[in-house]
């Protein structure tokens, strides 16, 4: 298999798309927007999930499942939430088709339309909050700590593998508080979970920050978020938690009798990340030669290729190396031993570094001879021979290694693109030749930034958190600023 994968210098995006089709992510579906995510693909989601889900847990979450279609009337009873959604949802109106008298087919069944319609969720706050009135009478019944793993529905007019489609697979958390200070604080929390995540599993560095009024998730009092820097100096945003206040207990006539006896309203958070991270991933490490994965999240994170001439070679080295797999297995890891005579070692190389499996040991005849293994690693691509006895543990450091480096190399590519400026002049001029993320004084007005966004395509991806404050004024009115916000164009 040649890789022949455009390269990112090249054309960065269709490097991209390339890359999510050869390595056997995901492809394009006959259905507009929507994907199909392989196995292989499916795998590293897996596993995502899975650590994650171990995280909510451990930070005092359970899971449930709430209903795909959405009444109409429940959508729009939150005001903003509806304004914010509306023009992404699909509509369902009919349960019925029939067969058309003029023989032309099948078509809808007028006289089997919905009294009401419904949404295809887009996000669940509605369904789930018309849910909590009934689980909700007494401060006894809080907080309520659950998440949801769906898939959801938003009509995105421009769609791109994992980064952006109409369907995507998330998991969405939904608290319910007594307290505004314990509701701000799951939603803080959740911002902080994600961050572990995303950078000791995924080893892609995030700035933790809240949105601006105009980039807040509708429905929200606050939103935070956590930003990610892609390989091309393009921003993306990699996971939201949202303060949501007292909006949808209003809404929905959430209410709690507390200590004293007195009805309030119940104070809300939810918390989301989705197959967008696959993108994240994807884009944050991978190189001209294909995927990179974090062996945290690889589906395989060894192979055995075996080097051999006619099927005698070959049982010498399987008597060698089936005991290996065992020994690394029983070490935890995930170990494919490749001994397909069906395909060359060629060809079995690129197509495992497309894969991005961290670590490959070949072995053939004269390793066999020697007592040795050839060991390589994907990140570097650096090859060593290593003796039969040391390869267990070196294969086993070499994971911890290769996170590290990963998440390092990272680290330092976003280092070198945090640019601080303060004239509009040098704001314009860094975000069109060197991108990456730009910080700089704003006045804190919706006005100038949707200038800024007009002029220049960058948005504030978020207001940082835990960072100095440094006053100032605005680079484009001379306004007072309290601290500087990250900007950057983004996907
Ligand atoms: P939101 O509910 O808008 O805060 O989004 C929750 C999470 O889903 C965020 O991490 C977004 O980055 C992600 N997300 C939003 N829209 C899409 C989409 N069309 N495709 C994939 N992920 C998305």
């Amino acid at each position: 298999m040649g890789k022949n994968l455009t390269s990112r210098a090249e054309d960065y995006s269709k490097w991209y798309n390339e890359l999510v089709v050869k390595s056997d992510l995901a492809e394009n579906s006959g259905v507009r927007g929507c994907m199909v995510i392989k196995p292989y693909g499916y795998a590293i989601w897996e596993k995502m999930q899975a650590q994650l889900d171990k995280m909510f847990k451990e930070t005092g979450h359970e899971n449930a499942y709430f209903p795909l279609f959405i009444p109409k009337s429940y959508l729009s009873k939150e005001a903003s939430h509806v304004e914010g959604f509306a023009k992404e949802c699909a509509v369902v109106t009919h349960y019925r088709l029939k067969n058309a008298e003029d023989g032309s087919g099948i078509i809808v069944d007028e006289d089997a339309k919905l009294e009401e319609e419904l949404i295809v969720r887009p996000t669940s706050e509605t369904i789930i909050w018309d849910t909590y009135r009934r689980w909700v009478q007494s401060y006894r019944d809080l907080p309520i700590m659950v998440n949801q793993w769906a898939n959801v529905v938003r009509w995105e007019m421009r769609t791109r593998l994992f980064l952006r489609t109409a369907e995507f697979l998330w998991q969405e958390g939904h608290t319910a508080h007594a307290t505004r200070e314990e509701a701000v604080a799951e939603a803080e929390q959740m911002m902080n979970v994600y961050a572990e995540f995303v950078e000791e599993h995924m080893g892609v560095p995030v700035m933790k920050g809240t949105k601006t009024a105009s980039e807040r998730f509708a429905g929200a009092e606050e939103t935070y978020c956590i930003e990610a820097l892609m390989q091309d100096g393009k921003a993306l945003q990699a996971g939201t938690s949202h303060f949501l206040g007292q909006n949808f207990a209003k809404a929905f006539d959430v209410k709690f009798a507390n200590k004293e006896g007195k009805q309030e309203y119940v104070w809300a958070t939810s918390w989301g990340v989705s197959t967008r991270l696959m993108g994240a991933l994807v884009m944050t490490h991978s190189d001209d030669n294909g995927l990179v994965l974090p062996p945290k999240l690889a589906p395989i994170q060894v192979v055995i290729v075996p080097i051999y001439k006619g099927l005698d070679q070959l049982d010498a080295i399987s008597e060698r190396v089936e005991p290996l797999v065992k020994e690394l297995r029983s070490k935890g890891l995930s170990v494919k031993y490749d001994k397909r005579d069906t395909h060359k070692p060629g060809f079995k190389f690129n197509e495992y570094e497309l894969k991005g499996v961290p670590v490959r040991l070949v072995v053939g005849q004269r390793d066999l001879e020697n007592g040795t293994y050839e060991v390589a690693r994907r990140d570097t691509l650096q090859k060593e021979s290593v003796k039969a006895d040391d390869v267990v543990e070196k294969v086993v450091s070499l994971m911890e290694e290769i996170q590290e480096n990963i998440y390092n190399k990272a680290l330092t590519y976003r280092k070198e693109h945090i640019t601080p400026v303060d004239t509009y002049e040098e704001f314009k001029r860094v975000i069109e030749e060197k991108g990456g993320f730009v910080t700089a004084h704003w006045d804190g007005t919706a006005e100038t930034e949707e200038r800024i966004k007009e002029d220049t395509k960058a948005t504030i991806r978020c207001i940082p958190l835990n960072v100095d404050k440094e006053e100032g004024v605005c680079m484009v009115t001379g306004k007072p600023s309290a601290q500087r916000v990250l900007f950057a164009k983004a996907y």
